[in-house]
């Protein structure tokens, strides 16, 4: 499968290469230790050759990307990561691919993944919850100043750096816009309400997705969780917001929260009102790092 767009003579210079090599192989690469296993493939510690950069390699097989039919949605995930430059958005240094894998090269998240941090700790504290909304914040203000929305903010799309900064990671469901989208698309629980009466949609929708993921930081749950999907759809167009007694969650956050989820998108918090918020001037560290103890 041949993939469009990524500029390799750039991105092999970024790495430390010599920018005249115009591809890159396996051969560039020594292959540590499997990171962790995704739907359509593996992932992999690896160090490139000439620059010893350690870098996450993720190799996909092309019959799976074929079955499933996501061939497009990778494509286009890779010409939006390849130009993406912030501290909180995962790198994508370029791909190459053989006869039956497509191989990514990733900036390494040595902590790895967010979603396991909060079933592990059941939620964060205020200040790790804010150090993150603002990050993720600042990190979309940038996808949104490039037309490109990432429409699928949540847990398992987010990476923790060796120094614990949050790095958006996945950008399959993401669409670079200057229009407005009618798509379905993403995962249920974090879907607005544009969405799930499948009205047109913005920007707005990862407004509403930061609100989400802020509710699921502090209480360990999405808001609108429900048994089943019908009950989730209905909660979610309702605005069904409910902040349960246990755990204790200052006014503030909750207020952050209510603004962030609001049915009618264009009422929704700006993001860099969301930076502005005393929930986050009060938690967040400026750094970005959240340190624990
Ligand atoms: P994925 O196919 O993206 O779901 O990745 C599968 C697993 O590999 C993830 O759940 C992570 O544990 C791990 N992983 C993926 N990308 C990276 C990365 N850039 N750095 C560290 N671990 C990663």
């Amino acid at each position: 499968m041949a993939i469009a767009g990524g500029n390799q003579e750039e991105e092999k210079a970024s790495l430390g290469v010599p920018a005249m090599e115009m591809r890159w192989t396996l051969n560039d690469f020594d292959i540590g230790k499997p990171l962790g296993r995704g739907k359509f493939g593996h992932v992999y510690l690896a160090r490139e050759k000439k620059s010893n950069q350690i870098v996450a390699l993720k190799v996909l097989f092309k019959s799976q990307l074929k079955q499933s039919q996501v061939e497009h949605q990778l494509r286009r995930e890779v010409e939006i990561q390849c130009h993406l430059r912030h501290p909180n958005i995962l790198r994508l240094y370029g791909y190459f691919y053989d006869q039956s894998r497509v191989y990514l090269i990733l900036e390494y998240a040595a902590k790895g993944e967010l979603y396991k941090e909060l079933q592990k700790c059941k939620y964060f504290s205020e200040r790790r919850a804010a150090t993150y909304i603002a990050s993720l914040a600042r990190a979309l203000i940038y996808c949104h100043g490039k037309h490109v929305i990432h429409r699928d903010i949540k847990p398992e799309n987010l990476l923790i750096s060796m120094q614990g900064e949050v790095k958006i990671a996945d950008f399959g469901w993401s669409v670079h816009t200057f229009s407005r989208r009618k798509t379905m698309c993403g995962t249920l629980d974090y879907l607005p309400p544009e969405m799930v009466e499948s009205i047109e949609h913005d920007a707005g929708v990862d407004i509403w997705s930061l609100g989400v993921l802020c509710y699921e930081f502090l209480y360990g749950l999405p808001p609108f969780e429900a048994k089943q999907h019908s009950d989730t759809y209905r909660r979610i167009v309702k605005v069904d917001l409910k902040f349960p007694p246990i755990p204790i969650v200052s006014s503030a956050a909750k207020d952050l929260i209510s603004q962030m989820l609001v049915k009618d998108s264009s009422k929704r918090l700006a993001l860099h009102k969301v930076l502005e918020h005393p929930w986050i001037v009060q938690n967040a560290d400026p750094s970005g790092i959240y340190r624990a103890g």
